[in-house]
Formats: structure tokens, sequence, C-alpha cells
């Protein structure tokens, strides 16, 4: 059997009604930006699977997208820093995507507040810098999205960012750039740093 365990803060009824009930996801607010734009029309909004931080204004979308045949589970995560545009424009498209294995669970615009402001952080500030190792997330939010990543049970999760600093380091070499960090500790999982 296909595994396809949902989010475990929610379960079927949570998924259920919030599919039944999507209009609950607001749109980027206060004129987006172009870019914005782009990333709220590539979202497949029928595979929401849960609301994070409902009716605040941080409330945001984590989307599900399942292959036929049992693989792994990817956390996809995108604007956690809102002026990163490429971060939420690739997560809204992976929404859209047919994939033949396993499951992505994907979070186009982790920090809502920071993508309609066009910048790095929201009111609670760097998102990136509130998942200490070891210990609770320190906002509402950042718990939020690491229940999500928990719930989903990840064989792998991808934070995506921009950082046009890696060019004044490796202009030669670094383009798109993966950093790898283990994941067998939750301590381990995110240690983010300083250019992204
Ligand atoms: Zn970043």
């Amino acid at each position: 059997m296909k595994r396809r365990t949902l989010l475990a803060s929610g379960g079927t009824a949570l998924a259920g009604s919030m599919i039944a009930g999507g209009a609950a996801i607001r749109s980027i607010r206060r004129s987006p930006g172009r870019s914005v734009a782009r990333a709220e029309n590539a979202l497949d909004r029928d595979r929401i699977v849960e609301t994070l931080m409902e009716g605040t204004d941080r409330e945001t979308a984590a989307y599900e997208v399942d292959g036929s045949e049992e693989g792994p589970t990817a956390v996809i995560i995108g604007g956690v820093h809102g002026n990163e545009i490429n971060g939420y424009r690739v997560a809204a498209d992976v929404t859209g995507w047919e994939i033949d294995a396993g499951r992505l669970i994907v979070i186009p615009f982790a920090n809502v507040v920071a993508v309609e402001r066009n910048t790095r952080g929201g009111p609670d500030g760097d998102l990136n810098r509130l998942f200490p190792g070891g210990r609770e997330p320190e906002s509402d939010l950042a718990r939020a999205i690491w229940r999500v990543v928990e719930g989903a049970d990840p064989d792998l999760v991808i934070d995506l960012h921009r950082s046009r600093g890696l060019f004044n380091t490796h202009h030669r070499w670094v383009g798109q750039a993966i950093f790898p960090t283990e994941g067998a500790e939750r301590s381990t999982t995110r240690r983010p740093s300083s250019t992204t």
C-alpha cells in the first residue's frame, strides 16, 4: 500500500475540511508584485492539505503532491525570506507537479507577511533564525511549520533560498547550490548559514 500519511496534526478530517473550504486560504494582500502574482497563479489549490496559522496575518497553506508509486517524502519550503523570490516561485510551481512516486509536502509561502512586504523578515524577525538547534522553534509560525515537517516524517527537507553573496565568493563556480545537513536528529535538520 502506498504510503500516504496525512499530516499528523490534522489527519483525514482536517485535510478534508481544508480542501472543502479551500477559500480559507487567502491570497497575498496589498497589490502583490508580479513575482508574487506569478507564484500564486502556479498554485494548485486543490492540493491544499493544511492551513497554518489560520485566521492570522501569517496564514499560509501546505500542499501535498502524491505519486502513484511508493517512494520517499520530501518537504519543500519557499518564502522563509520574503525578498528571495526564487524560493517561493519554485515552491509554488512544485504544487502543480505530477510525480511518479513518493510524496511532496510543499509550503510555498512560509512567511507570508515577509513575502507581501518583499522583505527578508516578518513581524517576528528573521524566520530562518527561529529554529534553534535542539530547542522548540521560537515563534508560533515557526512551530506551525515545524509541526508540518514532523507530521510529514520526511526523508528530505528542501528549504529554498536565494543568495547573491555566493557569486561574490565563488562567482565562477557557485550558481545553483545545495547545502546539505544531516537530518538524523532534529537539532541538525536546519542550521542556517549567514548567507541564506
Ligand atoms: Zn534566505
